[in-house]
């Protein structure tokens, strides 16, 4: 086994240490300076023998440029709010975004699935530049540690609404949720899983996450955006494959399987899909459905023309929902001044880093 030690628990460290000559405990010990301490290096974990620790600098993973798996920070961006924006360097000199957002009494990260992102929905700046690969276990773990050791304060929640689909990487998905429960004592309750619908996942994931984590207790948020499919393929162009009425059916199928409730995020683009009707066509469309929706007015990128939703709008829609029984919530716009659209950080920055993605 090659892999890098994040993202494996205490028995596969046990076992990796063994491998390599060393006694049972050292998995342990290893276990405690990648979640504990948050050591970056292997060359750091002190209490392992020198020798042994040179050894393994000789030989690394394959993945990672050390066995801890850690990323390099590149670039930190802090609003006034306090939240906090990193820009994580991969070992092949790719770049993630990393979001800690604090709030009273918790703290949140938004962590990436993928470099880029293949959806291309209209609105959003990851889309812009295509997919470069999937995130690795260690990758997306590595993401909350690094929030962490900025912030200087424990990860209370966890969304995969950063870059990427976490539905086409469904694996490493799971594993990274499996191992900030086990190894960093999160609660899955604690854990959003965030999707724009992708055909014939959405059971699946159900169904893996039974099996590797004994429960699915995470929230599935679905991006719905629109209540027809007309509007909603005009701002998702991958929805023309998957028809709104079977990705509606597909989330029945995940709530019968996992028994959890399903929330639908609606962006808000001024004039587009905010006007009254189209909040009667959603209350319509979702009646019946144990479900909760989340209104994210939009944060504007620079390559669209998409508007800002007034505030009477947004208030307008809530009402609407409401008035129909429909359970609402808006998202407070957090950290505006740190780039906060998804990808927008990267694409501000990726004239100016190429020299340091380079090195
Ligand atoms: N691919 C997944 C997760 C990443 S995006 C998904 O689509 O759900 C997380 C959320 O941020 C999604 O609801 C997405 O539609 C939203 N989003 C993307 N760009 C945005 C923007 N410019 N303003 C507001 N929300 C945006």
């Amino acid at each position: 086994m090659s892999q890098p030690l994040l993202g494996l628990g205490l028995k596969a460290l046990e076992a990796w240490a063994q491998e390599h000559g060393q006694a049972a405990f050292r998995g342990r010990q290893l276990h405690d300076w990648l979640y504990a301490k948050g050591a970056r290096q292997l060359a750091d974990v002190s209490v392992l023998p020198k020798g042994f620790r040179e050894q393994m600098a000789a030989q690394p993973p394959e993945g990672a440029l050390d066995w801890m798996g850690r990323s390099r920070e590149l670039h930190r961006s802090v609003a006034r709010d306090g939240t906090t924006k990193l820009l994580l360097g991969t070992h092949d000199g790719l770049s993630i975004e990393t979001v800690g957002i604090p709030a009273e009494g918790r703290l949140t990260v938004c962590v990436s699935s993928q470099v880029g992102c293949p959806m291309a929905c209209r609105f959003c700046a990851t889309g812009k530049g295509g997919l470069q690969r999937s995130l690795a276990v260690h990758e997306i773990v590595d993401q909350v540690l690094s929030v962490r050791e900025v912030m200087e304060q424990r990860p209370s929640h966890v969304v995969f609404m950063g870059m990427g689909e976490p539905l086409l990487n469904i694996e490493a998905v799971l594993a990274a949720i499996d191992c900030l429960c086990t190894d960093l004592g999160m609660a899955q309750r604690q854990i959003t899983v965030s999707t724009v619908g992708v055909p014939r996942t959405l059971p699946r994931l159900a169904e893996l996450a039974l099996e590797r984590l004994g429960r699915a207790q995470f929230t599935l948020a679905v991006s719905l955006h629109a209540p027809d499919q007309r509007l909603r393929e005009e701002l998702i162009p991958t929805a023309h494959a998957y028809p709104i009425e079977d990705l509606l059916e597909d989330c029945r199928r995940y709530v019968a399987i996992t028994g959890r409730r399903v929330s639908f995020e609606y962006i808000l683009l001024g004039g587009l899909n905010d006007q009254p009707r189209h909040a009667v066509a959603l209350a319509q469309l979702l009646r019946g459905f144990q479900s909760h929706v989340n209104l994210i007015p939009y944060n504007p990128i620079a390559e669209e023309e998409f508007q800002r939703p007034t505030p009477a709008a947004v208030d307008g829609f809530r009402r609407a929902l409401q008035d129909r029984h429909v359970a609402v919530s808006v998202r407070a716009s957090r950290g505006l001044d740190a780039d906060a659209a998804c990808g927008q950080l990267r694409r501000r920055l990726e004239g100016s880093l190429e020299p340091v993605l380079a090195r």
